[in-house]
C-alpha cells in the first residue's frame, strides 16, 4: 500500500536558500543526471537530486541537518551536466550557507555578515576599536604609564617603544590580545555549541533516513572517525576527484597550508612575546619569520588563483558570501606583507596604515568566523567524520 507523508513546506527557507545563490531550484525536472554525474556521491541514497527535492519542496530540517550536503565539495559537474540549468552544485552551496546561519548564534549577525549593505558597520566596528586603541598607545602611554608600569604598553624589558618601526609602536600587542583572545575564545564557545546540535542533527537524519545501520552514538569513536578524517581533508583527495574544478585543489591547499602556516607562527610569537620577553618585530633571518613569509606569499597566491578560477566560471555562480571571504582573506595576506615591507623601507606612516588595515581584516575573519563561507571548515570536517563513522560508503 503507498504510504501518505504529510509534507509541510517552510516557504521561508525557500526564499532564503533563492536569496543565497540557489535561484535555480525551480528548474530541475528530477532527471537524477546530477547524481549520476557526481564524482563523490555514496552509492546509497546519493545526492544531490534528492536535495533538490527537499529544497523545492521546503523541507528545511531534512536538508540542514544533513551531512550530505556538506560531502559536496562544489566542484560544479552536475551543475555541468544538469539539462535544465538547475545549478545544483550552486544550489547545495546555498543551503550550506541557510545551515551557517541556522547553527550559528547570534543569528542577526549571521544576516548581517551575509548581507552586503552591512559591511560598513561589520568594518566600523573593528576601525573604531583599533583607532582608539591606537590612539590610547601613542598618545596615552605616558599617563597609563605611570598607573601600570611601562611594560604594559609594549612588550620590551624596560617598557619603551621598541626602537625603530615598529606594529606594537603604533598599537602596543597589549591591546590586539585583549582584543583577539577573548574573540577567539568566544569564537570557540559559537562553533561547539553549533556543533553540538549539528552533529545531533546529522545523527538523527541519517537514522530516520536509513543511511546509517548505528542507531547508537558514541561520541569517542566520531571524534576518532573524526581524526581519521582529516588526513583525507589534509591531503584534498575529494576535491582531486572532481573533474570541471580539479585545479581549484591546488589553490584551496595553499590557502589551508597557509592558515596553519600563519596559526603556528602566531602561536609561536605570543609565547615569545609574553614568556621569553622577545618583543616583535623579528629578524628576517629568524626562521619564525620565514615561516610567515612563505604562508603570507602562499596565501596570496592561493586566493589568488581562487579569485582568478571564480572569474573564469560563467556558468558557476559567486554569491556576495563567496567574494566576501575571499576579499577578506586577500586583504589579510596583502597588508600583512605591505606591514613589514614598508617597515624594512623606512616608511613608517604606511606600514602603521598597512597594519591597522590588517587588524580590521583579520577581525573580520575571527569575529565573523562561524558565520561566513570559512564555517565550512568545521561542518564539512564534522559532515566528514561522521560519514566514516556511520560507515556510510
Ligand atoms: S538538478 Fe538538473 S540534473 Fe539534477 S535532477 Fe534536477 S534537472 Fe536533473
Ligand atoms: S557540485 Fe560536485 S560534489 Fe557537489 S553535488 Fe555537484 S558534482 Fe557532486
Amino acid at each position: 500500500m503507498t504510504q501518505k507523508y504529510m509534507v509541510e513546506p517552510d516557504l521561508g527557507f525557500i526564499n532564503e536558500v533563492v536569496g543565497l545563490g540557489g535561484d535555480t531550484l525551480k528548474k530541475c525536472f528530477q532527471c537524477a543526471t546530477c547524481s549520476v554525474a557526481c564524482p563523490i556521491s555514496p552509492e546509497e541514497k546519493p545526492f544531490p537530486r534528492k536535495e533538490m527535492i527537499a529544497a523545492s519542496w521546503g523541507l528545511k530540517d531534512k536538508l540542514v541537518g544533513s551531512a550530505d550536503i556538506w560531502l559536496c565539495h562544489q566542484c560544479g559537474d552536475c551543475s555541468t551536466m544538469c539539462p535544465r540549468g538547475a545549478a545544483p552544485g550552486d544550489v547545495l552551496g546555498a543551503i550550506r550557507s541557510y545551515a551557517i546561519n541556522e547553527y550559528a548564534q547570534p543569528k542577526i549577525l549571521g544576516k548581517m555578515v551575509n548581507d552586503r549593505s552591512k559591511l560598513g558597520i561589520l568594518t566600523a566596528v573593528p576601525a573604531a576599536i583599533f583607532a582608539f586603541f591606537a590612539f590610547l598607545t601613542v598618545f596615552g602611554h605616558e599617563f597609563f604609564a605611570k598607573i601600570f608600569g611601562g611594560e604594559f604598553w609594549y612588550h620590551t624589558h624596560d617598557g619603551l617603544p621598541v626602537p625603530g618601526i615598529a606594529a606594537s609602536n603604533f598599537i602596543s600587542s597589549w591591546f590586539v590580545d585583549i582584543v583577539f583572545v577573548p574573540l577567539a575564545l568566544g569564537v570557540v564557545v559559537v562553533f561547539a555549541l553549533g556543533l553540538k546540535r549539528f552533529i545531533a542533527d546529522m545523527h538523527t537524519n541519517a537514522v530516520q533516513e536509513g543511511k546509517t545501520a548505528r542507531t547508537d552514538f558514541d561520541w569517542k569513536e566520531y571524534l576518532q572517525a573524526t581524526w581519521k578524517t582529516l588526513i583525507t581533508i589534509g591531503k584534498h583527495k575529494k576535491f582531486s576527484e572532481c573533474g570541471e574544478n580539479r585545479e581549484r585543489a591546488t589553490a584551496h591547499m595553499m590557502v589551508l597550508f597557509s592558515f596553519i602556516g600563519l596559526a603556528i607562527v602566531t602561536g609561536l610569537v605570543f609565547i615569545g612575546v609574553y614568556f621569553m620577553h622577545q618583543a616583535t618585530p623579528y629578524s628576517q633571518l629568524n626562521p619564525i619569520k620565514w615561516v610567515a613569509n612563505v604562508s603570507g606569499v602562499a596565501l596570496i597566491i592561493g586566493v589568488f588563483l581562487m579569485i582568478k578560477s571564480r572569474l573564469g566560471k560563467k556558468d558557476q555562480k559567486s554569491a556576495y558570501k563567496d567574494w566576501y571571504i575571499l576579499g577578506v582573506i586577500m586583504v589579510v595576506a596583502v597588508t600583512g606583507m605591505f606591514t613589514q615591507m614598508f617597515r624594512l623601507g623606512g616608511v613608517a606612516f604606511l606600514s602603521y596604515l598597512a597594519y591597522y588595515i590588517h587588524l580590521i581584516a583579520v577581525f573580520h575573519l575571527f569575529a565573523y568566523l562561524p558565520f561566513s563561507k570559512m564555517a565550512h571548515l568545521v561542518y564539512r570536517t564534522a559532515a566528514m567524520g561522521y560519514q566514516t563513522y556511520s560507515g556510510r560508503k
